[in-house]
């Protein structure tokens, strides 16, 4: 029996209480409070530079930053908007806010988008791509990048379990125009809640600023020179959808400690992933080239299972303290596009239903030793065992 709860946090590192407790004196928790150097705008500042982009946004979510992002391609409505079909109910979510009709591409097995089916659906009346790099599967950014660029397709990239993540040795968010973070609980950086966008765009960061709430003159309080700003004050509509002190001084001081998360990340998945492919029941999908990974979970397939066969393996690691979750067999998993029923009708996607029925996802937090890591891949492997074998017999 596993000891350790695989959905536990990491502590928040000690500095916060400092910040934290300024803020309770000063009562200074709106970001607009302060003329300058407000949490929020410093961790806009921190981040900006920890990612190499000329701007950044904080806000209260990564689905608010996607909203936003399409908000700020200004696109007419019902514009059609490129989407992998393995991703977060919340991304559709955020394209049906923004007014827009997503369109969803099938992902292979190895959780990446199916690269002929995009071509395919990147047809001329596709007026956005977004591309929601999937528990930090990155997809193929050069193609993907070449084909938006000669049809002049804006590209936002939806990274929210992606920070960390490199392409070429280029920080995932970066390559489109723009990039969304998440600081939701389950993601790299804990915020509680919370989300942030970079871009190096003059217009897109002036209206993202605006429509996230920043009314009157408030966008002087940026502390960016970005003389775009004044023209769009009072032309676009408030959204409100801030992010408070509270969470920036959360959300600071775990910026130091990213690196390090990033490669304890790494290392346990590596790990993991070696010991789960010597089984002939389990197959993990190797990273593409470009890419170095930067997770926080594990997601591989099942070799040869039955329906029942699944559910078992799931109901045996369960049993032993490991949460296992295929994501098709889950019911209602807000991962599975069939889910989706707010889309109204969801196509058939005969290739992503395969993968999502036989798809394996587990937590691996970055502060999980190697030992713990050896005993979660014990639990996988027995339990794979116990029903593969008890079949034979
Ligand atoms: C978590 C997540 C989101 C949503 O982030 P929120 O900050 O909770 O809105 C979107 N896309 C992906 C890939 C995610 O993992």
């Amino acid at each position: 029996m596993l000891q350790k709860d695989l959905h536990q946090a990491e502590s928040i590192p000690d500095e916060a209480r400092a910040y934290i407790d300024a803020l309770l004196t000063s009562g200074d928790l709106f970001r607009y409070h302060a003329a300058k150097d407000a949490p929020v705008t410093l961790l806009e500042q921190e981040f900006a530079a920890l990612l190499g982009a000329k701007y950044a946004l904080a806000v209260a979510s990564c689905s608010a930053a996607l909203f936003l992002s399409l908000r700020a391609l200004d696109l007419p409505r019902d514009a059609k908007v490129l989407i992998p079909a393995f991703t977060f109910a919340a991304v559709p979510s955020a394209v049906v806010h923004a007014n827009c009709t997503p369109v969803l591409v099938e992902v292979a097995e190895n959780y990446r988008i199916d690269m002929a089916d995009f071509e395919a659906k990147c047809t001329d009346d596709i007026q956005a791509v977004l591309i929601s790099h999937m528990r930090g599967h990155t997809s193929d950014m050069d193609q993907i990048k070449a084909l938006c660029d000669a049809k002049d397709i804006p590209l936002i990239e939806d990274a929210a379990h992606s920070l960390g993540t490199t392409w070429n040795g280029q920080n995932i968010g970066t390559i489109g125009k723009v990039g969304c973070f998440s600081f939701q609980s389950y993601k790299m950086i804990n915020g509680g809640e919370g989300g942030i966008l970079i871009t190096d765009d003059d217009d897109i960061i002036a209206r993202c600023v605006i429509m996230s709430g920043a009314y009157e003159s408030n966008w002087q309080k940026h502390g960016v020179n970005c003389n775009t700003f004044a023209k769009y004050q009072n032309e676009l509509p408030l959204y409100n959808t801030r992010m408070s002190n509270l969470s920036a001084a959360v959300i600071r001081p775990q910026l130091p400690q990213l690196q390090r998360r990033i490669e304890d990340g790494l290392r346990n998945h590596d790990l993991m992933a070696e010991m789960l492919n010597a089984s002939p029941h389990l197959s993990v999908p190797a990273p593409l080239a470009p890419e170095r990974r930067a997770p926080d979970s594990i997601q591989f397939n099942l070799v040869d299972f039955s329906d029942d066969e699944a559910h078992s393996l799931m109901r045996n690691a369960s049993e032993h303290g490991v949460k296992l979750s295929v994501f098709g067999l889950h019911s209602g998993n807000a991962r599975a596009f069939w889910n989706w029923k707010f889309l109204g009708e969801t196509p058939d996607l005969p290739q992503t239903k395969a993968m999502l029925m036989r798809a394996c996802d587990v937590r691996l937090p970055t502060t999980l030793t190697v030992d713990q890591v050896k005993m979660v891949t014990d639990i996988i492997l027995s339990s794979v065992n116990q029903v593969k074998h008890s079949k034979a017999a």
